[in-house]
């Protein structure tokens, strides 16, 4: 029989040392942030959405754009996002590949050389 389980079959916690109960409530505490955190990222989302069918719809009524236009777009944004994730940095000290995205090599903090040109919506 599991200790955990009163006579009456009820769930007990088992009795925790102080440090312990700490540790529990301080990650109790942490996921309640994370929630909250995880609801305005998906209500801000929600609205980024919104915002952008909108913004779409209103161009596409007063402008010659179609639908084909816009899929074509997001086509050659998703091979232009592709390609500049892929694009590495050499560090010029230690020789190791790097993110487009560093200022300086991460693992020695060297300099960087190679494709430099960044796109607006590198961030
Ligand atoms: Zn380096």
């Amino acid at each position: 029989m599991n200790d955990n389980f009163s006579d009456t079959g009820n769930f007990e916690l088992p009795t925790l040392d102080m440090e312990t109960r700490k540790l529990l409530r301080e990650t109790q505490n942490e996921t309640d942030d994370n929630g909250d955190r995880i609801r305005k990222l998906e209500d801000k989302l929600a609205n980024l959405s919104l915002v952008t069918e909108a913004l779409w719809s209103l161009l596409n009524k007063r402008t010659k754009l179609t639908n084909e236009d816009l899929a074509a777009s997001i086509h050659e944004v998703v091979h232009a996002r592709k390609t500049r994730e892929e694009t590495k940095l050499t560090c010029v000290k230690c020789r190791m590949q790097n993110s487009i995205n560093h200022k300086k090599c991460m693992y020695c903090g060297g300099e960087l050389v190679g494709h430099t040109e960044k796109s607006l919506f590198n961030f």
